[in-house]
């Protein structure tokens, strides 16, 4: 979660929202990075996760990330849930919660549907305040600027 924080720190010195996120192999290795780059891509799937995925699967080069785990300092969207699903991704860590907008455990629980035939094992809450305080920082300066 530590590296995913400081994906969430560039993010942010950029002025894009601070979400970071990595994807570790099954060993532990980290074969994918990245941050939030929607504004700078202009992409509207450019959330951390995204990136992190395509960045892993472009070091092994395979789509399937089965047996890796996802890190991610907010808790994954429905477009990103559903990536992690679609990547056979194995584990879902993540740090803050999104009450708004969360796919893992708050508004919908993507991952852990049991219609769908891969349910990834999600571990929550790792580190949620620096997380969260990062966001919070972001969006109150965001207001007064
Ligand atoms: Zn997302």
């Amino acid at each position: 979660m530590r590296r995913a924080l400081e994906e969430a720190r560039r993010a942010f010195d950029v002025g894009e929202v601070p979400v970071g996120a990595v994807v570790l192999d099954g060993s532990g290795e980290l074969i994918g990075a990245g941050h939030n780059d929607r504004e700078r891509t202009a992409d509207p799937t450019g959330h951390a996760e995204m990136v992190a995925m395509r960045d892993a699967a472009s070091t092994l080069g395979a789509w399937r990330l089965s047996g890796c785990t996802l890190v991610v300092t907010l808790e994954p969207c429905t477009m990103c849930a559903g990536a992690s699903v679609q990547a056979r991704v194995g584990r879902v860590v993540y740090g803050a919660v999104d009450l708004k907008g969360g796919a893992v455990g708050s508004l919908w629980d993507v991952v852990r549907d049991r219609r769908l035939n891969h349910r990834p094992e999600v571990v929550a809450g790792v580190m949620a305040d620096e997380c969260a305080a990062l966001l919070t920082e972001f969006f109150a300066r965001r207001r007064v600027g």
